[in-house]
């Protein structure tokens, strides 16, 4: 049970546990048993030995659970608070606004980061009947709620994120679209919930009408809103867009309305539910030869979802609302880091039809397994108490609603020295990075520069690919190594969309991913990519252009 120098800094930073004058009292391994215990305790008698099996996967970084696991399990100081993702109802009334409000303060302090959909909430200028004034609408309200994530900081290292949902029908729409082009909202990702009924008024070059509580505000041009929504992402990288009616399609339980995400976008929650997050970490998966180790994958995968279903009732939750909701259900989010160090292991490019597959394969294993193991575990301890009324009644018994989600994975990937975040492609093979003490100095992709000396590469051609930033058409990069070296940049915005739509097939949550542009993409150029991914069946996109001015505290791409 060993970290590298920079995984031991991020556990010491965000994980380990500290005494009153926060220095840290706890080593890795002490962490790992603290989770393990902590998970097992829910176990019968004769099932304690499962503490063991969950130190096993977890200290050799096969499985990693999510930050609020390590910051808050088994810690004496802390409330055990697992769920990494939350969705919480906002509805039209100034108390329900604020008592939501209350109720995400008491999230953020337990860890997690909060989605809403406030298309319950009556439009700017609307009337307010109590007070014959006329409504501030939801912008305000989203400036009211980013500005309260600035008072809470989560176990004093980082803000509270939130996503916000503005579905494609609301009068307010077009504010909503533009609500991040000035930069402000940092707190917040936002996103368009986009209907089928809205692809189709697009499709026939209609008028689209913005309607609330029945009634029609205006009617706007379907073609004009999409191009809005396109140059704002272009702009600033918000909003990204949800497909919402694909969210409900694959509602596990469908009487519960799904119509929200957690604020990566990878986890599709109803009101009041929360969900925990892990990772198996592919880079541990890959023999030498290349091959995938699938016996190691599946006992992996078995034993993280036991020790996530645990947690559930292991844990302490900030409301009871969010305990009944997800309880009821038990969602659990398995996903995976290191794709693409698995990729380069097998020698795979990333923007590959056989990179493609192989990823496809292994998401799909792991699905396999999990849902098994879902299916034992019912039988073991029962089905989840909403089963009945769920698509799985009556003839599949499941533990939990899902199982598989893929998140960003930001600080758990970088605890575990994988290179590729969550399913992302590695940033850049290398840069050169500027400081002020040590002077200019070049950082490499270890994976690339094992590989480069393998070659024979050359100190000179290495310098050259650090000033460029990419090892693409660099001249002594041999053009095998130059094929499965290619950082997010590297990759047409097409082949990231595959790869997401690919992997999306064997994730019955959601998938956080990012499409990369370079700089000189045009609003047409995402425009494209929304539809690419409309038909591909995603449930949502985000693109991301170089450059362009984000300006948002969460995850993932600024971590790296
Ligand atoms: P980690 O690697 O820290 O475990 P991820 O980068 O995978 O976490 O993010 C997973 C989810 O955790 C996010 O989608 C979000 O729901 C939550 N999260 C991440 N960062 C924050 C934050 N700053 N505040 C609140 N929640 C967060």
């Amino acid at each position: 049970m060993r970290l590298s120098d920079n995984g031991q800094k991020v556990f010491e930073a965000r994980y380990a546990q500290k005494n009153e004058n926060g220095e840290i009292i706890e080593t890795f391994e002490q962490a790992v048993f603290r989770l393990s215990r902590t998970a097992a305790s829910v176990e019968d008698e004769e099932n304690k030995v499962w503490e063991e099996k969950f130190s096993s996967v977890i200290g050799d970084l096969l499985f990693i659970p999510s930050t609020p696991i390590w910051a808050n399990i088994g810690k004496p100081d802390r409330p055990w608070q697992p769920g990494a993702c939350f969705v919480l109802a906002v509805e039209d009334s100034l108390d329900s606004m604020y008592q939501t409000l209350k109720e995400t303060a008491a999230v953020f302090k337990s860890g997690g980061g909060v989605g809403y959909n406030f298309s319950t909430i009556r439009p700017k200028g609307a009337l307010v009947q109590s007070t014959k004034g006329k409504a501030s609408g939801v912008v305000e309200l989203i400036k009211l709620y980013d500005a309260s994530s600035n008072m809470v900081m989560q176990g004093g290292v980082r803000r509270g994120a939130s996503m916000g949902i503005l579905n494609v029908d609301h009068p307010e729409i077009i504010d909503f679209i533009k609500a991040k082009m000035d930069g402000s909202l940092t707190n917040f990702n936002i996103s368009v919930g986009i209907t089928d009924a809205f692809m189709e008024a697009l499709e026939n070059g209609e008028e689209w009408p913005l309607v609330f509580n029945g009634d029609t505000y205006e009617s706007v041009s379907a073609i004009e809103l999409w191009q809005l929504i396109s140059n704002a992402a272009h702009a600033c990288g918000d909003p990204g867009i949800i497909f919402i009616d694909r969210l409900q399609q694959y509602n596990p339980v469908p009487g519960n309305p799904l119509d929200c995400t957690n604020p990566c976008g990878e986890q599709p929650l109803s009101p009041g539910e929360s969900c925990l997050l892990g990772s198996i970490n592919l880079a541990k998966m890959i023999n030498p030869d290349g091959q995938a180790n699938f016996d190691l994958l599946a006992s992996t995968v078995g034993t993280a979802i036991r020790f996530l279903d645990n947690l559930i009732d292991a844990a302490q939750y900030p409301l009871p609302l969010i305990e009944e909701s997800t309880k009821a259900t038990r969602k659990v989010g398995l996903g995976l880091t290191g794709l693409h160090d698995a990729l380069i292991m097998a020698g795979l490019a990333y923007d590959s039809a056989e990179g493609r597959e192989f990823a496809g394969q292994l998401t799909q294993y792991i699905q396999q397994q999990a849902h098994e193991t879902s299916r034992e575990l019912a039988k073991e301890k029962g089905c989840f108490p909403a089963w009945e009324e769920s698509i799985f009644y009556p003839d599949d018994t499941r533990r939990n609603a899902a199982c598989i989600t893929i998140a960003p994975t930001g600080s758990v990937t970088a605890m575990a020295g994988c290179e590729g975040y969550g399913m992302e492609p590695i940033f850049a093979v290398a840069y050169t990075k500027n400081t002020n003490v040590a002077g200019d100095f070049e950082v490499f992709s270890p994976l690339f520069l094992d590989e480069c000396k393998k070659h024979g590469v050359t100190e000179e051609v290495l310098a050259e690919v650090a000033r460029q930033g990419t090892c693409q058409n660099v001249s002594g990069i041999p053009e095998d190594v130059a094929r499965i070296f290619k950082g997010a940049q590297d990759i047409d915005n097409t082949d990231h969309i595959l790869m997401q739509a690919e992997v999306q097939k064997y994730v019955e949550n959601a998938v956080s991913k990012t499409i990369n542009l370079p700089s000189t993409a045009t609003p047409e150029v995402i425009e494209e990519c929304y539809l690419m991914a409309y038909r591909l069946g995603l449930k949502g996109i985000t693109v991301f252009r170089d450059g362009c001015k984000k300006g948002t505290v969460t995850v993932g791409k600024d971590k790296k």
